[in-house]
């Protein structure tokens, strides 16, 4: 084996658009999500900062397929916002993601990639929204948003 079919095997930032599979600890959760790993998203915004912000990928709702636990999923959702997380209320651990950001394409899915099975989040790079300030036309760049407004 070349090094380089070894790199894209091991290196989940490298392998293309592929179908993972993730789920919650405890195992009443699981999904699968196309995606390509190469794009991962971190955000400074209030609920990625408590939530601990180890990257989401996002995806088209039509490539993320729940197969099991809805029953077992609770909801998260701020006030008059349009986008939620969901979470085994078993394990507690936060899944996934839906909303709809006109600014980044519309209605998306988002899964966290500390979810997915055998990806090591090591091994990727991380994009940074500045979701703090719905600062998302300004798009994502390689370094942090701080938490106070830049002035422009
Ligand atoms: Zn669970």
């Amino acid at each position: 084996m070349t090094q380089t079919q070894n790199d894209s095997q091991q290196n989940p930032a490298k392998a293309g658009v592929r179908t993972y599979t993730g789920g919650c600890h405890c195992g009443a959760v699981r999904y699968e999500a196309t995606a390509d790993l190469a794009d991962v998203s971190r955000c400074n915004c209030t609920f990625c900062t408590k939530f601990g912000n180890t990257g989401n990928v996002t995806m088209k709702p039509a490539a993320f397929r729940l197969l099991k636990g809805q029953e077992h999923l609770g909801e998260y959702r701020r006030e008059g916002s349009p986008n939620s997380r969901s979470f085994c209320k078993h394990c507690g651990v936060y899944c996934f993601g839906a909303g709809d950001v006109p600014e980044m394409g519309g209605l998306f899915r988002s899964v966290g990639i500390n979810t997915l099975d055998d990806v090591d989040p090591s091994l990727l790079s991380y994009q940074y929204w500045d979701g703090r300030h719905d600062n998302w036309m300004a798009g994502s760049r390689s370094s942090p948003w701080p938490f106070q407004a830049t002035v422009s």
